[in-house]
C-alpha cells in the first residue's frame, strides 16, 4: 500500500490572512505532494512497503532507512500533522491538561511561545521547530534540520511531537520574504490547540 495525502482539513485561503492561499496551495499540493511521491518511488519493493510499515515506525527506525526515505518521509510526516494542527478560527491559548504541561515547564504560556519562536528563528537554514512529548510526558521545545523530526532515531532530542513548525523559506517566503519573525508570530494565530491537546493526551 503506497501512501496518500490525506485532503486538507479546510481551504487553501482558509488561514489568510496568516497563511496565504497561493503559498498554501504550491506548498500542499506541490512540496507534500511530492515528499509523498518520492517516499513512494524510495519504498518500491522494500519489506517497509510489503509489511505496510507505518510512517511513524519508519520514522522511529529512520537510522536503517535510505536517505531518500529519512528525506521525504519524514517530509511527508510533517507536513501531514502540520495541516492538522492549524485551523482557521484558531490561535489563542490552550486549556486543561495542556495549557498545565505548558506552565508546569515554561512557566507560562508567553514564555512558551518565545522558546518556540526562539527555536523557529535560530533553526539555520531549512528546518522545523517542535513541541514534544517526552517519555514520561513532560513537554519540550526543540528543532530539527531538514525534513527530520522528534520522532526519529537520530534526533538529539527525542520524543512525539504534538505541534511542529515548518521553517522552510518554502513556507513563507511568497508572504513573508526575509522575515521569518512574522511568520513564526502569524503562526500563533492559526495553531490548533485542541488538537495539539488530544495528541498531547494519547502522547503522554
Ligand atoms: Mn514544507
Amino acid at each position: 500500500m503506497a501512501f496518500t495525502q490525506e485532503a486538507l482539513p479546510y481551504a487553501e485561503n482558509a488561514l489568510e490572512p496568516h497563511i496565504d492561499a497561493q503559498t498554501m496551495n504550491i506548498h500542499y499540493g506541490k512540496h507534500h505532494a511530492a515528499y509523498v511521491t518520492n517516499l513512494n518511488k524510495a519504498l518500491e519493493g522494500s519489506d517497509a512497503e510489503k509489511l505496510n510499515i507505518s510512517i511513524e515506525d519508519i520514522c522511529k527506525n529512520i537510522s536503517k532507512y535510505s536517505a531518500a526515505v529519512r528525506n521525504n518521509g519524514g517530509g511527508h510526516f510533517n507536513h501531514a500533522l502540520f495541516w492538522k494542527t492549524m485551523a482557521p478560527n484558531a490561535g489563542g491559548n490552550p486549556s486543561g491538561a495542556m495549557a498545565e504541561a505548558i506552565n508546569k515547564k515554561f512557566g507560562s504560556f508567553d514564555k512558551f511561545k518565545e522558546a518556540f519562536s526562539q527555536a523557529a528563528m535560530t533553526r539555520f537554514g531549512s528546518g522545523w521547530a517542535w513541541l514534544i512529548v517526552k517519555k514520561g510526558g513532560d513537554v519540550e521545545v526543540t528543532s530539527t534540520p531538514n525534513q527530520d523530526n522528534p520522532l526519529m532515531d537520530v534526533a538529539e532530542a527525542q520524543g512525539t511531537p504534538i505541534l511542529g513548525l515548518d521553517v522552510w523559506e518554502h513556507a513563507y517566503y511568497l508572504k513573508y520574504q526575509n522575515k521569518r519573525a512574522d511568520y513564526v508570530s502569524a503562526f500563533f494565530n492559526v495553531v490548533n490547540w485542541n488538537y495539539v491537546s488530544e495528541l498531547y493526551q494519547k502522547a503522554k
